[in-house]
């Protein structure tokens, strides 16, 4: 009798984290790791075939590749999407996205609180490729219909963005962008793809970095798009060009993460969520920005949304601007003073001086962005650890004669 059996495609979101598009029985548990960069072919006719795969084949790594290919299905299985495709960066898989849909004279509409790197990147192409580009306000929706142009393409949100968690309806969102006849993609990078379905919520295509929550382990970084077939098909074409896949050990590394993403989004959400309400009654803390707090103008959109909690990411402004920013995060012995978010270990980071640098300083006060603010990735670590951890660092930082004692 054989054993060979189809893989399961139901289940919950745990079991579909584990199994993926599964492996077959009998064999490997996981995904194997294939290095070759290229492949053989016994005549020109199976070279042929295999290059006519496109993104299914396994021909010349650029193009498309065994071990990224299995990872992609994992994701898309994961997501609920058609397709997906693996980038060697955030940044790769979001002007790809850009570069398949816009031509000189296109127009194109994100946030103003849109990543740092996204700003760039629009702003770039507008200057070196002839689109255009319209900066709209997050927290203003009813203001957005009135920038969309008959050659709008594309209208690119973050929910929640980064670092000020502000909070976009998904589906007002796409339901604004098809009516005027632009395609609506959601940088759904802060909630994972398991924390927040955007293509479920009507939108086009959602994108990722990869080297967040879904890697997971500040050990890689990679991007992600995913959506329907056709559309997923066009954005291939422009990796192939630039040829920004991902290595087949990032993959491998990613495929591995995705076991226990419903696990660790739940456990950060949950401790975020605990460590926003404790931030809130703390001295010298004037505001905290989290979309589980019943203060946030976005809450009871991102309860609707938002799946597993409210996301990893705590934004708040300590007293003394930018320069008691600095002095906390410097004061802060556990979490780590990096750059970077939705990581196991917890991370602290001035967004004046990294996501957001690139807004210079009137781009980020248009963009409701303060220069005292400490964004905080919450890790896995004890919620009670991190709570002592941020409590000395405030007191250190904020109270003078401590400070100045140290
Ligand atoms: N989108 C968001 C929301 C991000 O925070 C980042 C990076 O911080 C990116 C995209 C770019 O991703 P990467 O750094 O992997 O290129």
């Amino acid at each position: 009798m054989s054993r060979e059996r189809k893989t399961p495609r139901a289940g919950g979101t745990r079991t579909r984290a584990v199994h993926g598009a599964g492996q077959p029985r009998p064999g490997e548990v996981n995904a194997p790791l294939v290095r070759s960069a290229t492949f053989g072919f016994e005549s020109l006719a199976a070279m042929n075939a295999e290059q006519a795969r496109g993104r299914d084949s396994a021909y010349y790594q650029r193009v498309a590749h065994p071990t990224v290919r299995s990872c992609e299905r994992h994701l898309a299985e994961l997501e609920g999407a058609e397709d997906a495709l693996l980038f060697a960066s955030g940044m790769a898989a979001v002007t790809a996205w850009l570069f398949s849909q816009l031509s000189s004279g296109d127009h194109v509409v994100a946030l103003d609180q849109s990543y740092g790197g996204t700003h760039e990147a629009l702003r770039w192409g507008s200057e070196r490729f002839g689109w255009r580009v319209t900066f709209v306000d997050a927290r203003r929706p009813a203001d957005w219909a009135a920038v969309f142009t008959a050659s709008t393409k594309i209208f690119h949100v973050e929910s929640p963005t980064n670092p000020m968690n502000f909070v976009v309806d998904i589906a007002a969102a796409a339901e604004l962008a098809h009516a005027r006849g632009a395609r609506l993609s959601v940088d759904n990078t802060f909630a994972s793809p398991i924390g927040q379905r955007p293509l479920a919520l009507g939108a086009d295509l959602a994108v990722y970095s990869a080297t967040k929550s879904i890697g997971g382990h500040s050990d890689l970084v990679a991007g992600v798009v995913s959506g329907q077939a056709a559309l997923i098909e066009s954005v291939w074409k422009v990796r192939k060009i630039f040829g920004a896949i991902a290595a087949p050990e990032v993959a491998a590394l990613i495929a591995r993460s995705l076991k226990t993403l419903p696990l660790r989004v739940a456990a950060m959400n949950a401790t975020a969520l605990e460590l926003a309400r404790w931030l809130e009654t703390r001295a010298g803390v004037l505001s905290v920005s989290y979309p589980g707090l019943a203060s946030h103008v976005g809450h009871a959109v991102a309860a609707r949304q938002m799946a597993l909690g409210f996301g990893p990411i705590v934004a708040f402004e300590v007293a003394g601007a930018g320069e008691g920013a600095r002095r906390t995060v410097e004061a802060l012995e556990l979490v780590r003073h990096a750059p970077s978010l939705g990581s196991v270990e917890s991370l602290a980071s001035l967004p004046a001086h990294t996501s957001h640098i690139q807004l210079g300083p009137e781009g980020r006060a248009r963009a409701g962005i303060p220069e005292g603010l400490i964004r905080l990735s919450v890790g896995l670590e004890d919620a009670e650890d991190l709570r002592r951890d941020l409590d000395q660092a405030l007191a250190r930082a904020l109270v003078p004669n401590a400070a100045a004692a140290r």
